[in-house]
């Protein structure tokens, strides 16, 4: 990284990961780059995600499992005088790793089961056999984690 003052530890990237509802899914395939917003969890040091059985970022990823992922936070404007002294206030995360896609009915259960908790914010009831067999749940092992903060500040410690 350029400036060494901004790098986020592990510690906190793992945290950023923890905490953030939105990550950026980063894939290419034949010179061709997509980027997708999703929701995912960050779970045993791996991102999850689920999606329908078929599209592009599938796809791609079948096709080239080699795939960044992104996620950030927006913490503000620092404001100056002259406006080519603002800057922004930041924390954000890049990934990179391998996406495969989760075959056991019983992992996928437990995937789905951690991404309805986060976000429906409750206990997830029984699931459906049958409907989780429909969903493609996606894995990203980890590979490389890097982190870069421009914290206001507050924030500092
Ligand atoms: C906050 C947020 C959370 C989301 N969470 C999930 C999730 O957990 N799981 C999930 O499967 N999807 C989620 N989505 C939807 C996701 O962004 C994709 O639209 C969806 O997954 C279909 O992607 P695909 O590559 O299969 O697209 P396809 O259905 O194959 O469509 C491909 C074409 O549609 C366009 N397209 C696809 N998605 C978008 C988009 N989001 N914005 C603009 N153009 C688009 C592309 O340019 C592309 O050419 C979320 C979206 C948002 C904004």
């Amino acid at each position: 990284m350029r400036r060494n003052k901004r790098v986020m530890s592990q510690k906190e990237s793992k945290k950023l990961l923890k905490k953030a509802s939105v990550g950026r899914l980063g894939v290419s395939w034949k010179n061709q780059p997509y980027v997708v917003p999703l929701n995912f969890v960050y779970s045993k040091g791996r991102i999850f995600f689920h999606c329908a059985e078929e599209g592009k970022k599938l796809d791609f990823a079948r096709r080239n499992p080699n795939v960044c992922f992104e996620v950030d936070r927006f913490l503000g404007v620092k404001k100056s005088v002259k406006p080519c002294s603002y800057s922004v206030y930041y924390q954000s995360v890049i990934i990179c790793g391998k996406a495969n896609v989760v075959r056991s009915l019983a992992r996928k259960t437990q995937i789905l089961r951690e991404i309805f908790e986060i976000y429906a914010r409750k206990t997830a009831g029984k699931f459906d056999r049958g409907q989780v067999a429909k969903v493609k749940v996606v894995e990203i092992r980890v590979r490389e984690i890097s982190g870069k903060q421009n914290l206001p500040t507050r924030m500092q410690e």
